[in-house]
């Protein structure tokens, strides 16, 4: 008997926090709204919103605001998300730059900074990351609760734990940059792949809002793919879904330092500038993007041709997906897209060629909105999303 009645208050208390979570999460997304409207989009009754929206309301995560549309008697004032109620940080931790950023609670930038990463090893990164995010955290502006979390994008497979499992590009195996940060700064730090974080970023401020199929493909160094299925981030039985980068394009291909051979990444990312001069093509006259395409600014052909084919290769494998997935929208971000109009061109047509039809009739592809801050910008929204303690229920 007393187990029974220790398990239904459990429920209750969760059921409430559900129902909590709900109801912020539609004043967010569909604010200004009156408790009814709220009641009518939740299902919930309205002594529930009522009750609810109180606590949230003590708490500063919501605001009161004008007054609403009246269907007879007293206009009923309007529940506001309350952006302002505290800051987040966002970190894109690169290759070669960090690139922090500080956001109110609705993804606003604040202030940013960025550093150079010129060392791989753990101990100058994370010395790096607290110098980017320390002036940040300095000239932050007062709110009633501070800064609550820090998000991070790091180019490497994360565990569920948020451990750095395997960062090929930086040479780390089973990194806890995730405790360390918790330590430093004192405040939770949710740490994931800077691709699931390039989606996140592209679905909730960019290209991606209102997508609920979304296929956002990150080109830099590497590739690799955040994929969102029915509004939620897809992250596979372990969390390492999204590695398309090594998905083969070319049964016998370039080999890849994965062990497999014609890997998408070495000839759709910018590592295929280093594959340049196979078949007798040009030397290349710069090894990097933003130096290339200055070259392509002025016409160079070996550039031109370069991009016409990373173009193509891109589309190859962006066809596999979209067969594959059927996402309604493809979003190209990450450094790659400094190059964009020489990409996009071949990119495109070849999709059209290849896609099956009744896959692409009614495809978007495009590339991100939020340029070089897609990352930056999810990681900041991952934090959001724990500090208001999104409930997932999953069967
Ligand atoms: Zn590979």
């Amino acid at each position: 008997m007393e187990e029974s009645i220790v398990r239904v208050t459990g429920d209750q208390a969760l059921v409430k926090k559900l129902n909590k979570s709900i109801v912020l999460d539609t004043i967010r997304r569909n604010g200004p709204l009156s408790r009814t409207d709220v009641s009518e989009r939740t299902g919930l009754n309205k002594a529930t919103v009522s009750n609810l929206t109180l606590e949230l309301l003590e708490q500063n995560l919501v605001e009161e605001t004008g007054l609403g549309e009246s269907s007879g008697g007293r206009k009923p004032l309007m529940l506001l998300f309350n952006g302002s109620a505290g800051c987040v940080i966002g970190i894109e931790l690169g290759v070669t730059l960090v690139k922090s950023v500080l956001t109110n609670l609705t993804g606003s930038i604040l202030l940013e900074r960025s550093a150079s990463l010129g060392e791989h090893d753990p101990d100058t990164a994370f010395a790096v990351i607290c110098d980017t995010v320390r002036p940040l955290i300095e000239a932050m502006p007062p709110t009633p609760h501070g800064l609550v979390g820090i998000g991070i994008g790091v180019p490497g497979m994360v565990d569920e734990a948020g451990l750095i499992l395997y960062a090929p590009n930086l040479g780390w195996e089973g990194v806890d940059l995730r405790s360390r940060l918790e330590a430093e700064f004192a405040v939770p730090v949710v740490v994931d792949n800077e691709a699931n974080v390039g989606a996140a970023g592209e679905r909730e401020y960019g290209a991606g809002q209102h997508v609920r199929h979304l296929v956002y493909v990150s080109a830099g160094m590497g590739l690799g793919s955040g994929m969102i299925i029915d509004g939620q981030l897809y992250k596979g039985a372990w969390g390492y879904a999204g590695e398309t980068g090594h998905m083969s394009i070319e049964s016998e291909g370039r080999l890849c330092s994965c062990g497999s051979r014609g890997c998408w990444e070495l000839y759709a990312s910018e590592r295929a500038y280093a594959y340049a001069t196979e078949d007798g093509r040009p030397a290349l006259p710069a090894e990097t993007t933003s130096e290339l395409t200055a070259y392509a600014h002025s016409g160079e052909a070996s550039v031109l041709q370069l991009y016409q084919e990373i173009g193509r290769r891109l589309g190859i494998g962006i066809t596999n997906l979209v067969n594959g997935f059927n996402p309604e929208k493809i979003v190209v971000g990450g450094p790659l897209t400094e190059a964009k109009e020489w990409i996009e061109p071949s990119m495109l047509a070849t999709i059209a060629e290849r896609a099956l039809p009744y896959h692409r009739r009614e495809l978007a592809v495009s590339f991100s909105e939020l340029g070089s801050r897609s990352a930056v910008l999810g990681a900041a929204h991952l934090a959001v999303s724990q500090f208001l303690g999104r409930v997932r229920v999953s069967l």
